[in-house]
């Protein structure tokens, strides 16, 4: 039996929950229907998550529904979650995004419609509460296609609100219903060709094509329900089982390769790492290959809501967890290494400083410790010049849903100071930089050019110099600890990022030299580069829309120029004026309360992180102590090492340098 995993995707409120639970309930995964009013929902086992009824923590759920096996994936609904949620989404092999009819597409909504297309994970979209009142189905669906133009229904809805009755399917089986003949052969060459040369189409071949068409996101089903009576559930699932194709592995491999995609700490069975199995298959005693070391798997694990049974093996395409392992980090391909597309790029772009009680230090390090084990974008660390606990946050309601958590979790209570933002640093000219490193018995020298990079295009690195003169064991060295020599910049000991580095020169000695040296190497070369070049401190911007009435749009777009945002031309829609553009997140985060008073509650704003643009008040940012991040002296410095005093005159810091010794 092949398995299918699925993810659940919705903005908050939407009916995530109540959908999982029916899902399960008419599967049989569950005997009695929980409910999310009365927080009995069996995903949503977390004390908080129980109390708020939101889903914070994504659970999944084993169901078996006409031969096909079908892993559901409870994801966070909130926006301020959304680094968990894209570290799902890598392990789908499909998504239901699930709607509400009544408030339709909200900001969060699209931003989940980005990442899924991002991702190219094949879609379904179930939009539920077709009982609510006051649905504009017009709208929502105007809406809808200016979200993505392969949208299409496969079936037809009777009656809406009060007088919802239903569904009718327009496939049944193999048959599919004359309307949605058209659009499947026009999202299919081969098919289009066939009708044009009118030769006649099978049935199972219009349905074969449905199916690629849907896994290569040419279509995009929708389906309707009301998940709070069951109703489109059974749909719901021969959507998932019939239209959905399950994994397909990549690489056509017989051994065992997987991505850890979750950590978790469990309370009874310790550190449990959730794989997904990418080729090949684990059994237990198995041995498996993790950084050159092998282990032998003691332990797997399948869960469905918070129940856990042991397995003796994960087939292909599988998830469950492994226990006894050692350190593994998500995002870590274990076993055969493959390649495999897990570029997480979310990345809370605020801080906030932990406030706890004097004698609680050491507790509330270890439970930091452990939430960054699961969620390492946390990026928990500890500032030891300043004495404090720091974390890195998405919004405020992360904020909040964290101190509830680690109350309810840990029962410790913690608070936290307003949040800032993360600064980081780029170049501006070229500069070269040299480190000849040489303390006795060890040698290593490189030479270094950085230069500027697009905005948003990160650390790119390419040797300019030949394995030839400088072996490729060391040249590996060199480039993995680029990087690591970026951590820090020169100006507020913020990430540098948005540059190129070229290798241009290097050293080695036969005897002397040692791996780690050009680590030291490499890393005082990238310094110095930076000592030499103009730097640049750059900030986070978000992106932002606000729908108000035309009355207001004047003084809003006033306050968007006063935060030191760029507008685009505003839009109008209706009565309702669009105003867009890009803001700091540092004068805008606190907007959306402002906004919310400025229009009694009628303002709509959405905002995203949008890139890191040059500062609007470097000189503030700079001088302002609170935003120098310590860096360690000993590895971050850029001074040359040499043994002998003498040999300094031939390697000070110039562009000119000799190799000859
Ligand atoms: P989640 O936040 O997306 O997980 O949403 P929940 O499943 O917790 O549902 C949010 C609220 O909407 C709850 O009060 C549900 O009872 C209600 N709800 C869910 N589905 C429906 C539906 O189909 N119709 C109506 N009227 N209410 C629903
Ligand atoms: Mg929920």
């Amino acid at each position: 039996m092949k398995t299918i995993n699925i993810g659940l995707l919705a903005h908050v409120d939407a009916g995530k929950t109540t959908t999982a639970e029916q899902l399960m309930y008419v599967t049989g995964a569950i005997k009695e229907l929980g409910n999310v009013n009365k927080g009995s929902s069996t995903l949503d086992y977390n004390d908080i998550e129980k109390q708020r009824g939101i889903t914070v923590f994504s659970e999944q759920a084993e169901l078996i529904w006409k031969d096909q096996r079908i892993n559901i994936i409870d994801t966070p609904g909130h926006v301020d979650f959304a680094p968990e949620m894209e570290r799902m989404l890598s392990i789908l092999d499909g998504a239901i995004l699930i709607i509400s009819a009544a408030e339709g597409i909200q900001a969060h909504t699209e931003t989940i419609w980005y990442m899924l297309r991002e991702n190219d994970i094949p879609t379904i979209v179930f939009i539920n509460k077709m009982d609510r009142i006051g649905i504009e189905m017009d709208a929502l669906i105007r809406d809808l296609q200016r979200l993505d133009n392969n949208l299409l229904s496969i079936q037809h809805y009777k009656g809406i609100g009060e007088s919802f009755q239903g569904i009718e399917s327009l496939i049944d089986g193999l048959r599919i219903y004359d309307e949605l003949v058209e659009p499947i052969i026009e999202s299919d060459e081969r098919l289009l060709e066939k009708y044009l040369e009118e030769v006649k189409i099978q049935d199972k071949e219009l349905a074969g094509s449905l199916k690629k068409s849907i896994k290569e996101r040419k279509i995009i089903p929708v389906l309707y329900g009301c998940a709070s009576r069951g109703i489109g559930i059974n749909e719901l699932l021969d959507a998932m089982s019939n239209l959905f194709s399950p994994y397909e592995p990549v690489h056509q491999l017989e051994q065992f390769s997987g991505l850890v995609y979750k950590i978790k700490m469990h309370q009874q069975l310790g550190k449990l790492n959730y794989v997904k199995v990418l080729s090949g298959s684990l059994r237990i005693r198995d041995t498996i290959t993790i950084d050159d070391e092998d282990y032998k798997v003691t332990s797997l694990r399948k869960f469905s809501g918070n129940k856990a049974s042991l397995v003796d093996e994960l087939v292909v395409g599988e998830i469950g967890a492994i226990t006894g392992i050692k350190d593994l980090k998500i995002g870590q391909v274990i076993g055969e290494k493959v390649d495999y597309m897990n570029d997480w790029n979310i990345e809370p772009v605020l801080g906030t400083r932990v406030l706890y009680e004097n004698d609680q230090k050491n507790e509330v390090v270890k439970l930091l410790d452990i939430l960054n084990e699961e969620d390492p974008s946390l990026n928990f660390q500890y500032d030891s010049q300043r004495k404090v606990l720091q974390i890195a946050i998405m919004g405020m309601i992360h904020m909040e849903v964290l101190k509830e958590h680690i109350q309810n979790r840990f029962h410790i209570t913690v608070d936290f100071e307003k949040p800032f933002v993360h600064y980081k640093e780029t170049v501006t000219d070229k500069s070269t930089g040299f480190c000849h490193f040489e303390p006795k018995k060890h040698f290593a020298e490189v030479e270094v050019e950085i230069e500027p990079n697009e905005t948003g295009k990160g650390i790119q690195y390419v040797s300019k110099y030949s394995v030839d003169y400088l072996p490729v064991q060391y040249q590996k060295v060199i480039e993995q600890n680029i990087p690591v020599a970026l951590k820090h910049g020169v100006l507020l000991g913020a990430p540098v990022t948005d540059v190129k580095v070229h290798l241009i020169a290097g050293q080695h000695h036969l005897e002397h030299t040692h791996g780690g040296d050009f680590r030291m190497a490499t890393i005082r070369a990238i310094q110095q580069a930076l000592t030499k070049n103009n730097i640049q401190i750059l900030e986070p911007y978000y992106a932002f829309r606000v729908i108000a009435t035309q009355e207001l749009s004047g003084k809003i777009m006033s306050d968007f120029l006063q935060m030191k945002g760029q507008l685009d031309a505003t839009e109008q829609i209706d009565d309702k004026a669009i105003i867009k553009g890009i803001v700091p997140i540092a004068t805008s985060m606190d907007y959306p309360i402002k906004l919310a008073s400025l229009t009694g509650g009628r303002g709509i704003i959405q905002y995203k992180f949008h890139s890191y643009q040059p500062c609007h008040n470097s000189d503030e940012v700079i001088t302002d102590e609170a935003n120098v991040i310590e860096r360690d002296e000993k590895l971050y410095n850029s001074i040359t090492i040499l043994r002998e005093k003498k040999k300094m005159k031939k390697v000070v810091m110039t562009d000119e340098v000799s190799y000859d010794n």
